[in-house]
């Protein structure tokens, strides 16, 4: 279950429909401030396109936020 301390779900949001999308990573806050992600691609459910996003993009979901 999410909510619980530890890993974080790594999200970006889609430029078509500006939601957010879960990019299929897990991190904990100290290794995703500290990772050196590559440049990636992600087929987004939303709208279907595939969206090029970098570690700036990224943000994890904090839990109990929105
Ligand atoms: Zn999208």
């Amino acid at each position: 279950m999410f909510g619980r301390e530890g890993m974080s779900q790594v999200l970006i949001t889609c430029p078509v429909t500006g939601r957010p999308v879960y990019t299929g990573l897990n991190y904990e806050w100290p290794s995703f401030e500290s990772a050196d992600l590559p440049a990636q691609s992600l087929k987004c459910p939303l709208c279907g396109k595939v969206h090029e996003w970098a570690k700036n993009d990224a943000y994890l979901r904090a839990d109990g936020a929105c």
